[in-house]
């Protein structure tokens, strides 16, 4: 009987698949064990230092998706070595709850790890050493939600890529010598500028004189009929649509119950986290913007922010939503730098962003 479980458990350790798994290293801090997570030809972040899976038995596919989504970003810019250079890492828990436990123990003086209000991922950075830490969790944690809830994390790789914009924000200005700055690009000068330009331009210049239909069509092309997601209603969007079909507006976004408001005032009632300081909670302005964007720019809007998604890259008339902020980004991706001064027009871009906004390092 003992010879029996024995052998079923070394069979059971090594049904691993041999292209990943465990690797070599473990850790145990308040309860919680990590392990790095190793495959493929090791690249980072599975380079069995800078990728940590924290519980006993995940399954493989999942665990790999994270990794993979860090490995497949910035082809060109190569954002996932620039990642690497400023010792980004990248952590996998159950919840959120792990995740403090073992933060809480690993860096007791580095509260930036942990979080009580992430939802289904948290990045830090401790200003103080330059340390970067991405956590991403299998359990979405919804206190916003009535009642609140725990739902599986439905888009490991969305998550990723949205966590790591948070840890690019910060690389970029680690690599410029940003200590003991806790501040990205992302609360520069410029962005926020570009920001609040993108922002006026969810209006046309000649909102005032569409007719009632010209409104409609406007606003229904750009917010469309999508119910937000669970982790968006956390995020305070309300649990509505804006357009109930193509020529039908939500009473909510209306200023008489009919007449769509202004395209700028639905976007701060539909993505507040994203473009405002009340839904951002805490979050300084236009850095979830940052994250999200750079998230896009990596891939689609999924299963989890779609709605939002949708909304910060709408194809708007003449103007895209978010052009301006959108070409900071790209930049970014493709360059690892801000966009030149000359500003977008110059590239080619024809975005009619404003040129010079000013300061990238805040
Ligand atoms: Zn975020």
């Amino acid at each position: 009987m003992l010879g029996a479980l024995a052998l079923m458990a070394a069979g059971f350790l090594f049904a691993a698949p041999a292209h990943a798994g465990f690797g070599t290293k473990v850790e145990t801090h308040g309860g919680v064990t990590c392990r790095t997570w190793i495959g493929g030809s090791n690249t980072y972040p599975m380079d069995d230092e800078q990728y940590w899976v924290c519980w006993a038995t995940p399954l493989s596919q999942r665990a790999n998706s994270i990794a993979n989504k860090v490995q497949s970003l910035g082809a060109t810019g190569n954002i996932r070595e620039f990642l690497k250079t400023q010792n980004v890492y990248y952590y996998y828990f159950i919840d959120r709850d792990d995740m403090n436990a073992y933060m809480s123990a690993k860096f007791p003086l580095e509260p930036m790890f942990q979080s009580s209000a992430a939802r289904c991922g948290k990045t830090g950075y401790n200003n103080l050493n330059g340390r970067i830490i991405t956590s991403i969790f299998d359990l979405c944690t919804y206190d916003h939600l009535s009642p609140p809830k725990q739902s599986s994390n439905l888009d490991l790789p969305k998550i990723t890529s949205h966590e790591s914009g948070h840890a690019f924000d910060w690389a970029w200005r680690k690599s410029k010598g940003g200590l003991p700055s806790v501040k990205g690009p992302s609360e520069s000068d410029a962005f926020k500028t570009l920001g609040n330009f993108d922002m006026v331009r969810l209006d046309p210049a000649n909102w005032v004189n569409k007719t009632k239909a010209q409104k409609i069509n406007y606003v229904c092309n750009m917010f469309q009929q999508y119910l937000p997601s669970e982790l968006e209603r956390d995020l305070n969007t309300p649990n509505d649509k804006v357009c109930t079909n193509t020529t039908t507006v939500n009473p909510a976004y209306t200023t008489d119950g009919s007449t769509p408001k202004l395209p700028s005032d639905i976007a701060k009632q539909r993505v507040p986290y994203f473009v405002t300081t009340a839904g951002g909670q805490g979050s300084p302005l236009y850095q979830e913007l940052f994250a999200e964007l750079f998230s896009r720019q990596s891939q689609g809007g999924g299963t989890m922010l779609g709605m939002t998604d949708q909304v910060l890259w709408a194809a708007n008339s003449p103007y895209k939503a978010f052009a301006c902020t959108r070409w900071a980004i790209r930049m970014f991706w493709f360059t690892n730098e801000p966009p030149p001064l000359s500003g977008p027009d110059s590239l080619g871009q024809h975005d009619g962003c404003i040129n010079n906004p000013g300061s990238w390092i805040p």
